[in-house]
């Protein structure tokens, strides 16, 4: 779908990277072919090109992870805060010596624009393992006048839309806290992770601190269910993390969630409207619309709203669709069939409810997972795309009048995870943000993460944080 903008084709090279056709399962330092001896694909939802081959995880195969893991803890555990801190650290250069090759791979991988994965994904994940890196002889000055020590053996599993990241986020402070660590990532993207397990060979850190096992949801049942972890940490849908919760209270286990979200992104009628336009496009079209904290409920001040709906529109006939490899494309392809299935099915409710839809005029590549970029106006608040997470790239609109409206539409939703505001008033910032019952708000921006930040959700989209100080708190015992 290039417009009329007629870019000669920028694909970025994939000649550098190094992929294997099959992939064992990283656990105890050694690579490891699965017992039971099944395989499942991983494909380029652009090309529906199989990629590689990756093991499927069985009972034997946790078990025996959480044993290495268990062992490790050992020695692991006991080792200065310093010393841990140097692997961590190597980890972190490794990444970016190779931040190429791994732009290139999460983006075959998992369809996003090359241009994300390049500038956001791997730049963030190296970031988190350096930020890291510097607590882990620094735990004790987190929390004064508390002792700490590690919690043990860590569980944790991720999703598809930020594989890298979601594993450097789980990963980086379990290992800067003392921890060893399973980490399961998600079917369709598993191969940014068995790539860092390589980087985690490479850094030497002794063998069972990381254990990287590959697998479906009933592997990771397996490890929610599993004795030996104390912690389980889970990125994902609400209705998985319930599942986990329920494992974790069953098997006293510590446990934070990170689930869904359907933000409320809020425009006032005093906001610069340009940026706005800008931050709306950037909070739901991004990475496709796979995004937890997606600006995904539009709040528009009435008056204001049809200046803002024509700039909108202007911007989204501007978007390129299309080859995820090229440094032009803005919105990449749909994670996998599936996802497109789910899409599709909101959009045509969003129509049956009686939105009215717009999507760009032009043509989307034959072969591969694609959406438009998808607005819908005329959006009820009790409409199911309002309410319900769709995870692509889909906008519902909504309008207001008065503060106390768009608070109370923004809050009547049973997620809790993100929020955005503009507005010229520092004032109204504050009132917003105090107001809305959402862990990260942004405001007069969106998007924006960063390692020293902490995330997390109230309500449905779950609890503890990730990142910042916080982050540690979450992989730290205290006596
Ligand atoms: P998902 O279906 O819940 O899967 C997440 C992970 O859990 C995957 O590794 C999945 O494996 C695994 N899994 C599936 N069933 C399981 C079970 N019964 N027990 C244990 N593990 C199981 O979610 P998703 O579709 O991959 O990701 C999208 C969701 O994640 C969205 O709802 C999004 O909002 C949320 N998310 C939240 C955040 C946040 O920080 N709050 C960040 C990113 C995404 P398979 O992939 O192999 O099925
Ligand atoms: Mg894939």
């Amino acid at each position: 779908m290039t417009k009329d903008w007629n870019l000669s084709a920028a694909p970025e090279s994939t000649s550098h990277v190094q992929l294997q056709q099959e992939y064992g399962l990283f656990i105890g330092g050694k690579w490891i072919k699965p017992s039971d001896g099944k395989y499942f694909e991983t494909s380029n939802p652009a090309t529906e090109k199989k990629l590689a081959s990756i093991a499927l995880a069985g009972r034997k195969d946790v078990d025996s992870a959480f044993k290495s893991a268990d062992k490790a803890f050992e020695s692991w555990s006991k080792l200065s805060g310093a010393e841990r801190g140097k692997y961590i650290f190597r980890i972190a250069r490794i990444i970016q010596e190779k931040s190429r090759e791994f732009a290139v791979i999460e983006s075959m991988d998992g369809g996003k624009p090359i241009r994300e994965s390049r500038d956001i994904d791997i730049p963030l994940a190296a970031a988190h393992f350096f930020y890291y890196a510097g607590w882990a002889d620094k735990l004790e000055y987190v929390f004064p006048g508390r002792k700490v020590r590690p919690m043990g053996v860590a569980a944790q599993i991720i999703p598809w839309n930020f594989p890298l990241l979601m594993a450097a986020w789980k990963i980086a402070p379990a290992l800067a806290c003392g921890n060893t660590v399973v980490l399961k990532p998600a079917e369709t993207t598993s191969l940014t992770a068995l790539k860092l397990a390589e980087v985690i060979d490479e850094a030497g850190l002794p063998p069972g601190v990381v254990n990287i096992i590959t697998g479906d949801g009933s592997t990771g049942a397996l490890m929610t269910a599993h004795p030996t972890p104390n912690k389980l940490a889970f990125t994902g849908s609400t209705e998985v993390g319930k599942q986990i919760y329920k494992a974790a209270i069953q098997g006293g286990k510590k446990v934070t969630l990170e689930l869904g979200g359907k933000a409320a992104n809020i425009i006032f009628d005093d906001a610069p409207i340009d940026a706005a336009v800008e931050g709306i496009i950037n909070g739901i079209y991004f990475n496709q619309g796979h995004v937890c904290c997606a600006g995904s409920r539009l709040f528009v001040q009435e008056t204001v709203y049809a200046e803002v709906l024509a700039k909108l529109k202007r911007r989204m006939d501007s978007l390129i669709v299309g080859d995820p490899m090229d440094k032009n494309t803005d919105i990449g392809a749909i994670n996998s069939k599936e996802q497109l299935k789910t899409i599709e099915h909101y959009l045509k409710l969003g129509s049956e409810e009686g939105a009215d839809i717009y999507q760009p005029a032009g043509e989307l590549p034959k072969k591969g997972y694609w959406c438009k970029p998808t607005l819908f106006t005329n959006v009820a608040q009790s409409n199911r795309i309002a309410q319900e997470e769709i995870f692509g790239p889909v906008l519902a609109i909504q309008t207001f009048r008065t503060i106390d409206e768009v608070i109370e539409k923004a809050n009547n939703t049973p997620y809790g995870l993100s929020a955005g505001v503009w507005t010229d008033k520092g004032s109204k910032v504050f009132q917003l943000t105090k107001a809305l019952k959402a862990g990260v708000v942004w405001a007069n921006t969106y998007n924006k993460f960063d390692p020293t930040s902490p995330f997390g959700g109230f309500k449905e989209s779950g609890f503890g944080r990730e990142g910042g100080m916080h982050g540690l708190e979450a992989y730290l015992a205290f006596d």
